[in-house]
């Protein structure tokens, strides 16, 4: 599982800055689910190959009284989601008492923490850093959030325990030849599918219920806790790997106390898997949360199958009205199959495995570069790519340089100059030609002069 990372401490000491820094993007989850809080933020973020989820606690207003109580309830909340802490102090503020406040948290819960001394700026950083040594929770360090400095020692520091993954730059590739040695899963790994939605749209009703099918064969896997949130089954001969992020129970099992819904958890799972069932509750319909933990599964590439749930007892008109609701807001995924169903009754449930299957398979095959640079000339021959500085774009050859999302990268000259129109012709144009279904597609270009 990817890990997670939490900023927490008091307001205005620069965590939206180091957020947005580190995630580079406005695309942030906000938790804005109702009973969940409103207050903290999730982003997808990358440093030197290696992913991690960040969660930043910022946004917290109210009056002076109030604030120390809500701001410890949202750093808690963070903290316990997070793997990493990093707790961020201000060097011109010097040591408070709120930080202190933090600080006896954070000792209790005995996690990875750093504490993160910001707004260094051109400050003596020995000097702003042992003041906040007293904290007594271990390594300090100086960051200016807003000009990008100590960023990446302070990077160094948190993720060092992880590996980066292989960059698609670092394979080899030898032109004209076939390279089958592409980074990602393959076919007989089995398949793990992470089912996501809000709460209380069916997700483990669903879980339970496609685990229920005759045809599935649950396995116990030796050596895991009762918790374990991978559940390895077979079905017609396939295997696949739930990954639980509802707090189903396994069959046969009591019913405990059911796990709450939980952010982090579902943006774990969607990274973690290889196909996202996204389960929407065709009563309530696509609300902005669903279309961000969407946006997120693209983002990170894996392939999608969407289910409409609770499908039964709908009425004629209330489904038609849906159906256009959904093709208008869904348009963004428009290669995913969608499924009408009813995980209590289990109508439709079957088919979903059918969908996982070849959004999977499209996921992950390996298309020889010989294929690849066919339809890439077909493209071209079709229609040229356009002038630059009175020189037309040259696109050469294509090979495969990633699965699960199939990454196609592309080598030619000038081809920083393509325009987004040419990208999303080639990209529909490798989507129809190969029969690509539920699989985002990623283009790379090399080569630029
Ligand atoms: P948050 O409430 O902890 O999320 O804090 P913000 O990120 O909103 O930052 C609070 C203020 O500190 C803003 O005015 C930022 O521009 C400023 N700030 C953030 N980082 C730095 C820094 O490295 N140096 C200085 N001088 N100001 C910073
Ligand atoms: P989760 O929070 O997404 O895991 O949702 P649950 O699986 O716990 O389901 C929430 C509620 O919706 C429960 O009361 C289920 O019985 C109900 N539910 C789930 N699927 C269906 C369905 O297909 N039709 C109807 N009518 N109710 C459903």
């Amino acid at each position: 599982m990817v890990p997670v990372i939490a900023l927490v401490g008091r307001p205005n000491v620069g965590k939206s800055t180091l957020f947005n820094r580190l995630t580079k993007t406005r695309n942030a989850i906000v938790g804005d689910i109702p009973g969940l809080t409103r207050d903290r933020q999730y982003g997808d973020a990358k440093w030197q190959g290696r992913d991690y989820i960040l969660i930043d606690t910022g946004g917290i207003s109210g009056d002076e009284e109030g604030i120390d109580a809500k701001m410890a309830e949202q750093s808690l909340l963070a903290i316990e989601e997070a793997d990493i802490v990093l707790f961020l102090v201000d060097a011109r503020d010097g040591l408070c008492p709120a930080d202190e406040h933090i600080a006896t948290h954070l000792r209790k819960r005995n996690k990875r923490t750093l504490v993160t001394v910001n707004k260094v700026d051109s400050l003596d950083e020995h000097v702003v850093t042992a003041e906040f040594s007293a904290l007594g929770l271990g390594d300090v360090i100086g960051i200016a959030a807003s000009q990008g400095r100590g960023i990446n020692r302070l990077m160094e520091w948190a993720l060092t325990e992880y590996e980066p993954e292989p960059e698609v730059a670092e394979l080899e590739f030898v032109e004209g030849e076939d390279l089958v040695k592409v980074p990602g899963p393959s076919a007989k790994d089995g398949i793990k599918i992470a089912i996501i939605g809000r709460p209380n749209v069916g997700k483990s009703t669903l879980v339970n219920r496609m685990l229920g099918e005759e045809r599935v064969v649950v396995f116990d896997q030796p050596g895991t806790t009762r918790d374990s949130i991978y559940i390895p089954f077979e079905r017609d001969g396939e295997k696949y790997t739930f990954i639980d992020t509802a707090g189903v129970r396994r069959r046969g099992r009591i019913h405990e106390e059911v796990e709450k819904f939980s952010v982090v958890k579902t943006l774990q799972a969607i990274k973690d898997a290889n196909v996202v069932i996204f389960v929407v509750d065709a009563r309530e319909g696509i609300v902005d949360h669903d279309l961000n933990l969407l946006g997120f599964a693209l983002e990170a590439g894996r392939a999608i199958v969407i289910a409409i749930n609770k499908w039964d007892g709908m009425q004629p008109s209330e489904r038609d009205y849906v159906k256009v609701e959904l093709e208008r807001r869904l348009f963004f995924v428009n290669f995913a199959d969608i499924h009408f169903i009813s995980a209590l009754h289990g109508t439709g449930v079957g088919h979903l495995y059918r969908s996982v299957q070849s959004a999977f398979t499209s996921a992950v095959t390996r298309w020889p570069t010989s294929r690849l640079t066919q339809i890439l000339e077909d493209a071209v021959r079709e229609h040229q790519p356009p002038m630059v500085n009175g020189r037309r774009i040259k696109l050469r050859y294509a090979h495969l340089g990633g699965a699960n999302p199939p990454l196609i990268v592309i080598h030619g000259n000038q081809t920083e100059s393509v325009p987004k129109a040419y990208l999303r012709y080639l990209e529909n144009t490798y989507r129809r030609v190969l029969k690509l279904v539920g699989t985002p597609i990623r283009i790379e270009f090399k080569g630029g002069e």
